[in-house]
């Protein structure tokens, strides 16, 4: 068995790859969590870097040296063509967050996002969320894969599933946003689940 550390401090995220990995045989799967990694400052520097591969493969690199195990980490993002790709890698920090309203981060971004849409037609409202998923080993070895999944901006929210801009996403071939589909669902389509069953079946390869 070897051990695998799910090197990510978004809940989000640590629920989907576990999902991801729960069926895979021959890794033992850890969480930060798990080890009681204690969150440090510096983590927010990490991922300073303009691509979702560099960033990634940033992440998994720290957290293999920090815990001295085989790390996976993914760097994500949602492109939108009408912004000219943005928010991209800065998905996670879009929105200023509006103290007042006492907004959390992710419904503060949907929000800002829907007014930046506000005057796009319908036919140009089309997105495409990225995930890079990076492993590194202690020793310096690293792999990393991507995958994307292409969608549409509904003009408001739809499904409470998934997280962050999942219930504004939808995919015109199930006829519902991300955040409404069952999880084993959004897993089968989703950038994630297409850069982790990459990277799952190169690290068998190698
Ligand atoms: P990261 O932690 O820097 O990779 O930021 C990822 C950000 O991209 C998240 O905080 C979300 O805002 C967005 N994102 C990435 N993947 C997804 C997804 O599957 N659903 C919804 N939002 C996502």
């Amino acid at each position: 068995m070897t051990r695998l550390v799910v090197a990510t401090r978004n809940a989000g995220k640590v629920r989907e790859i576990h999902e991801m990995l729960a069926g895979v045989g021959g890794y033992e799967v850890v969480g930060l969590a798990d080890l009681a990694i204690p969150e440090s400052p510096a983590e927010d520097d990490i991922e300073a870097y303009e691509t979702f591969e560099e960033n990634a493969l940033a992440k998994a690199r720290y957290f293999a040296a920090k815990t001295g195990e085989l790390a996976l980490a993914d760097d994500s993002g949602l492109c939108v063509d009408a912004l000219g790709g943005a928010p991209g890698v800065r998905s996670r920090r879009f929105a200023p967050v509006d103290e007042a309203r006492g907004e959390r981060q992710d419904a503060a971004n949907n929000r800002y996002l829907l007014a930046l849409l506000a005057d796009v037609p319908d036919e140009r409202r089309t997105a495409r969320y990225v995930c890079a998923a990076a492993a590194a080993w202690p020793d310096g070895r690293e792999l990393v894969r991507t995958g994307t999944c292409g969608g549409a901006i509904l003009r408001e929210p739809r499904g409470t599933g998934g997280f962050g801009y999942d219930p504004l996403f939808y995919l015109e071939t199930e006829g519902q946003t991300f955040g409404e589909l069952p999880p084993d669902r959004k897993n089968a389509l989703s950038h994630r689940g297409k850069a982790v069953r990459a990277l799952l079946q190169a690290l068998g390869e190698g």
